[in-house]
């Protein structure tokens, strides 16, 4: 990368970089970036290994699948990036702030300013409301609380999710769990392309192919980082299934909603 490193070391806990500049009046700044992130957690007398190194920037607007075998340090990762955890070792600057040195309040304040969420699961995603669950996994850089708000409401209006996805996934056959999904991949595409970055972390490559990059890990380091060569549009695979849906039979799903 021909990115600059944020420096920190003499800089304390103040902003070090503008949160939506341009470097070299070109690229934006990332909006996360990871160094040599270490996390090892000790059970008794044993150490696990969950992250061994992992550096990592993504930069503001893009749509970045985390991927990897279970156990491979997916969900240490995104806990790290969400600042619900601490790294064992290594650097994480959240738009530019050196979030591995915060102490817990500041880190709490973080989180609650810069962080939606992050979620692992569908199930998880749908079990919210919807507004919450455009919220959560995104960071909005350099938008205030209500303007994130805003955005959010504006956004679900504009793919028409509403109250749509607000059923328990048990409540879903197979079909309906695949339509509320490619819901979310839609609302979450359209975000993307008002210029949100959204980081999500599935197992499922059909999940990951809406996203613009693919970032692997395996045995707690990333192993393959790459761009999605052609973009998929969950809104037209979202129709696509509604239509085969209803030529198959959509009857029982009228029937629950009248
Ligand atoms: P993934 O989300 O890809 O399945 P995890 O980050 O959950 O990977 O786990 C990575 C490794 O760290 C695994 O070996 C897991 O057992 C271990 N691990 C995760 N969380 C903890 C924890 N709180 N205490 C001990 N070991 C953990
Ligand atoms: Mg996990």
């Amino acid at each position: 990368m021909t990115q600059h490193d944020v420096h920190s070391s003499s800089h304390g806990d103040q902003l070090i970089q503008p949160e939506r500049g341009q470097q070299n009046g070109s690229r934006p700044w990332p909006v996360i970036v990871t160094r040599r992130l270490v996390k090892t957690y000790i059970l008794g007398e044993t150490s696990v290994y969950a992250l061994r190194g992992v550096s990592l920037k993504v930069y503001p607007g893009e749509f970045v699948a985390i991927m990897g075998p279970s156990g491979s340090g997916k969900s240490s990762f995104m806990n790290l990036i969400g600042c619900l955890d601490h790294p064992t070792s290594g650097d994480y600057f959240l738009a530019g702030m050196p979030v591995s040195r915060l102490r817990p309040d500041d880190l709490a304040d973080i989180r609650n300013r810069r962080i939606g969420f992050v979620f692992q699961s569908f199930n998880l995603l749908v079990r919210d409301t919807a507004l919450t669950n455009v919220m959560l996994p995104m960071i909005y850089a350099g938008f205030s609380g209500k303007e994130q708000e805003r955005r959010a409401r504006r956004a679900l209006q504009l793919v028409g999710l509403g109250d749509r996805i607000s059923h328990l996934p048990t409540q879903l056959s197979g079909g309906e769990q695949q339509r509320a999904s490619l819901e979310i991949m839609a609302a979450l595409q359209s975000l993307n392309a008002r210029g949100i970055t959204i980081i999500i972390v599935t197992h499922n490559p059909e999940i990951a192919a809406y996203t613009r990059r693919q970032v692997v890990m395996r045995d707690g380091r990333v192993v393959s980082d790459e761009p999605v060569a052609a973009l998929r549009s969950a809104q037209a695979d979202w129709s696509a299934a509604v239509k085969s849906n209803s030529a198959a039979g959509g009857m029982q799903i009228q029937e629950e909603t009248q």
